[in-house]
């Protein structure tokens, strides 16, 4: 059974967060000012267990997940990962089981990763120029360090392997280029993000944001570039490949193109709350009905109802109003 919701949209991606810290502040996502040593970050007894996430995975699968993102916060974070991801690896009908991260701590678990059953991993790289990824993550890391996380990814099959560059005007806009020239050729795909308005700590003005189509102008200037169709309906980047036959680039839309029609995916927090958008300021509390001892049939219920109930979205009606609403962040959901 695979439910719809208010707006025809079936359930096909989870997005599962595994964890609301972080080694990273990057300002557009964690700002030190807000997360700093006084922040109140989730207590280890209040995160789902890798039992209870496998379950709920499990379900998920049954009303028609079939791709499985894990995120954070920062994934590789989280004690023991290897162990959710075997568990998750042995689900029938995950067709996709890949993880998003800073990149830092690839280099120590990139092959047990693999080894685990990780199909791939997408790893967050803003920009190659020392000064302005040091500004980026804000606590003083090295683009040499991912360079050799992606490489271990890369050495151990994590792949494709994606970069995601988050673009911000007058912060990383100008080294866009660079960054596309440097895996120009060498089958990983760097995927451009709008910088998007999640959460309300970030300082997010909409002049700070670089149009998709200005970004693919500015590097099909150098690196001529042309459109290509979309690998399966609803998929959120739009896909531009080098003339040259040097690959191909991601460009993702989400303020001045959104995709809301497409979206099919729901997002579990790491304390075990269902969120149908990326922009919901509540959410739906599975841990307690998981603790209280419902059975799989129950919680199946209470997944198709509130999907079939989902009516978001929220950056099709972006405005001055909805700017106004509380929203969750970035770092506990994980994008
Ligand atoms: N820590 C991991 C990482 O950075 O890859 C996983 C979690 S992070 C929240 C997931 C993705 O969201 C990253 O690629 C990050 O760049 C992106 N992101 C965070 N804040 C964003 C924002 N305000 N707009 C667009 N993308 C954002
Ligand atoms: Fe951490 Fe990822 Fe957010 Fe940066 S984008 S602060 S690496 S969670
Ligand atoms: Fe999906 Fe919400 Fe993003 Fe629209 S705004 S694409 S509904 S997560």
């Amino acid at each position: 059974m695979t439910p719809r919701d208010q707006q025809g949209r079936r359930l096909h991606d989870l997005r599962i967060s595994v964890t609301d810290r972080c080694s990273f502040r990057c300002p557009y996502c964690m700002p030190k000012e807000l997360f700093g040593p006084a922040f109140e970050f989730i207590k280890r007894q209040q995160l789902l267990t890798y039992e209870e996430i496998t379950r709920l995975a499990r379900i998920f699968v049954e009303l028609g997940v079939e791709k499985v993102r894990l995120t954070g916060g920062e994934p590789l974070l989280r004690r023991d990962l290897c162990d959710l991801i075997r568990w998750l690896a042995a689900v029938p009908g995950i067709r996709d089981l890949t993880l998003t991260t800073n990149g830092l701590l690839l280099p120590k678990f990139a092959t047990d990763l693999a080894a685990a059953g990780l199909d791939r991993v997408t790893v967050s790289l803003d920009s190659l120029d020392e000064a302005v990824f040091g500004r980026m993550n804000d606590v003083g890391v090295g683009v040499d360090k991912i360079l050799t996380g992606i490489d271990s990814a890369l050495a151990a099959g994590l792949t494709p392997l994606k970069v995601n560059a988050v673009v911000q005007r007058g912060v990383n806009d100008h080294t866009i280029v660079d960054l596309a020239r440097h895996f120009h050729g060498s089958g990983v795909i760097v995927r451009f993000i709008e910088f998007m308005d999640v959460g309300t700590t970030n300082g997010w003005r909409l002049d700070t944001v670089v149009p998709t189509a200005e970004i693919v102008e500015r590097i099909d200037r150098v690196l001529p570039l042309e459109p290509v169709a979309a690998n399966y309906p609803g998929e959120v980047a739009k896909r531009h490949r080098y003339r040259d036959g040097g690959g191909e680039i991601g460009v993702i839309a989400s303020v001045t193109q959104p995709f809301c029609g497409g979206c099919t995916r729901a997002r579990l927090s790491p304390e075990g709350k269902l969120f149908s958008c990326l922009f919901a300021n509540t959410g739906h509390d599975l841990r307690a009905p998981l603790r209280a001892g419902d059975s799989d049939e129950d919680l199946r219920q209470r997944l198709a109802r509130i999907w079939g109930k989902r009516d978001d979205r929220y950056s099709e009606i972006r405005s001055a109003a909805t700017a106004q609403l509380p929203r969750i962040e970035m770092s506990y959901i994980g994008g």
